[in-house]
């Protein structure tokens, strides 16, 4: 199986990333890709991108060095009511949202007014948190990819989610960097992509790349796809076709063409 696009990778607007936008392109190109999404961290992150960073993506050509360039958040989900740190002027922008769960965010802030204020962390988060959260999540029409949801801290029921998910046309990400990063994830991500197959439900592969050398590069998820039998129709980013099939759905990357 071929990967054709790259829908989850950072840059040093997340300031703890390090490739410029260019520099991302550039190593797309090199790599072949269809497509690349810059996707740095919403608002709640420490360190995330300014007030307007993604609100003026827009001046990013839709294609450089002949990548198509989605514009992209990676946002988090803040509770388990399925509040994220989505801006409202910025979606107006972005064609791509990876929805994720970061310790750094979930549960340490509570909505106020326009904005969220910080709390202090109320203990872990239980299964029934989590799996709601999701739940939630799912039923958002902004979100297209649901991030690394196998880490290992925060387990949901995936019985009930997975399906939930492919109802809702939400794509199932197989992170590359859990790989190195995150390596007590691993079975979960194994059990979660079991069950898409299982399910039928479509996944994306994704580097989460916070250097350009990482960007279009999946050894470990495919071999795990691999190894699990894992039908190539499910995997949406597996040829051009396919892919843009689901940005003509579910985005608004061709509107006005
Ligand atoms: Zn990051
Ligand atoms: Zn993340």
């Amino acid at each position: 199986m071929k990967l054709i696009a790259d829908t989850h990778t950072h840059t040093i607007a997340s300031t703890h990333a390090y490739s410029t936008l260019q520099e991302n392109v550039s190593a797309a190109a090199k790599m072949g890709l269809y497509a690349l999404a810059v996707t740095d961290h919403g608002a709640l992150m420490p360190g995330a991108p300014g007030r307007w960073y993604f609100e003026n993506l827009r001046v990013v050509p839709r294609k450089l060095d002949g990548v198509l360039v989605l514009r992209g958040e990676e946002a988090d989900l803040v509770d388990a009511e399925g509040h994220t740190d989505l801006i409202p002027t910025d979606l107006e922008t972005l064609d791509w949202v990876v929805a994720s769960i970061h310790r750094q965010v979930f549960r340490r802030y509570v909505p106020v007014g326009n904005g969220f204020r910080p709390v202090e962390l109320p203990g872990p988060a239980t299964k029934e948190e989590v799996t709601q959260a999701w739940l939630n999540i799912a039923k958002n029409p902004r979100v297209n990819v649901i991030g690394h949801s196998g880490t290992a801290e925060y387990p949901y029921d995936y019985e009930t989610v997975i399906p939930e998910f492919g109802r809702n046309a939400k794509l199932v990400e197989l992170n590359e960097s859990t790989f190195s990063g995150r390596k007590s994830s691993v079975p979960n991500c194994r059990a979660i992509m079991e069950l898409c197959k299982k399910c039928g439900v479509p996944i994306i592969v994704n580097s989460d790349a916070h250097f350009s050398t990482r960007i279009g590069c999946f050894p470990n998820s495919l071999r795990l796809l691999e190894e699990i039998g894992f039908p190539e129709e499910l995997v949406v980013n597996s040829s051009a076709e396919r892919f843009e099939a689901y940005l003509r759905e579910y985005t608004g990357v061709f509107r006005g063409e």
